[in-house]
């Protein structure tokens, strides 16, 4: 009986949730104390633009690297970070390295490379995201062209007004905003338009079907032009492949990102791509 099972499945599931319960508490303790530690650092992964074949910004992510449990994925810790309302103290510190980061590649070796900080839903919720940014902006110097944030289309589905105005406000700034994973969420072509953005940034799992099935392609193509009738940039994450490539090129992609180019590493290893043009054999 469908009502039975349910309960069932429901009793099953609650007790899986309370063994996990506890290990989300205890990787939650240590998050809190994670930051004072120095265990969170940074990664940048270069974002190629097809036309120069110039690497002209870099994606920071976060990484964890835990003491007993070593290097935690950024899924996993996120998520606590957020229910937890650690996410606050992670984003600032986040804001404040990638700035710091960015502001030395431009002041030190004169080179002006635009750091992506992705934001948490969350901080749409609480209203205080421009202070947040524009807060390490003014703490590290740098200059708000050279920086860009990634946020969801779940951010856009928050508090709609609200996000509509702080995304402005961003932008008056001279912050570069982008819509992350787009294609995953429900926003509509309606629902995009009325939002002050910069750059879509097509999901990966569009990325990796497209050489593979008719639709995933016509849906890249559908992004890139309907990106192109609002102004709007377009950037494909997660291309691992020249087929891959090749196909984003044909469709008229603006720039792409993803382990073909470059894994994440750290901040003196994505500085090799900051000078010359990136090979992309496909070219
Ligand atoms: P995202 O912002 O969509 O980042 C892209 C993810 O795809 C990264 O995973 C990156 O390492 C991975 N990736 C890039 N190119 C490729 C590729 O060619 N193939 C494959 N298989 N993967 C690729 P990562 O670093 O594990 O981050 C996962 C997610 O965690 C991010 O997705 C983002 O949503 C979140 N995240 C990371 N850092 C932060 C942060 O500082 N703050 C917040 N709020 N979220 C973060
Ligand atoms: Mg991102
Ligand atoms: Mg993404
Ligand atoms: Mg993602």
């Amino acid at each position: 009986h469908a009502k039975d099972s349910g309960k069932n499945a429901f009793r099953l599931f609650n007790k899986k949730m309370t063994q996990n319960a506890s290990d989300r508490v205890s990787l939650q303790t240590d998050l809190r104390l994670a930051l004072d530690r120095g265990e969170l650092f940074l990664h940048y992964q270069p974002k190629v633009d097809l036309d120069s074949g110039r690497v002209t910004a870099v994606e920071a992510l976060l990484r964890w690297n835990h003491p007993k449990l070593g290097l935690v994925a950024p899924d996993r810790f996120i998520p606590l970070a957020e229910e937890s309302g650690i996410i606050t103290g992670v984003t600032d510190w986040v804001l404040r390295s990638a700035t710091r980061q960015a502001r030395h590649w431009q002041e030190v070796d004169h080179q002006p490379i635009r750091v992506a900080v992705n934001l948490s839903p969350v901080h749409f919720k609480r209203q205080d995201v421009e202070r947040t940014v524009v807060s390490a902006l003014e703490e590290t110097g740098l200059d708000p062209h050279l920086l860009e944030i990634e946020i969801t289309e779940s951010s856009l589905m928050q508090n709609n007004e609200y996000t509509r105005e702080a995304l402005a406000q961003l932008r008056r700034a001279g912050i570069t905003v982008s819509i992350d994973d787009f294609g995953t969420g429900y926003s509509s072509l309606s629902y995009l338009h009325r939002y002050p953005i910069d750059i879509l940034k097509i999901d990966r799992t569009f990325v990796w079907n497209m050489t593979k099935s008719e639709e995933d392609r016509a849906i890249v193509a559908a992004i890139i032009a309907m990106a192109e009738s609002l102004k709007l940039q377009v950037v494909a994450e997660g291309v691992e492949t020249l087929e891959q490539l090749e196909l984003l090129r044909q469709e008229g992609c603006h720039a792409v990102q993803g382990y073909l180019i470059s894994r994440p590493v750290v901040a003196e290893e994505v500085e090799k791509f900051f000078t010359g043009k990136v090979e992309l054999a496909a070219g």
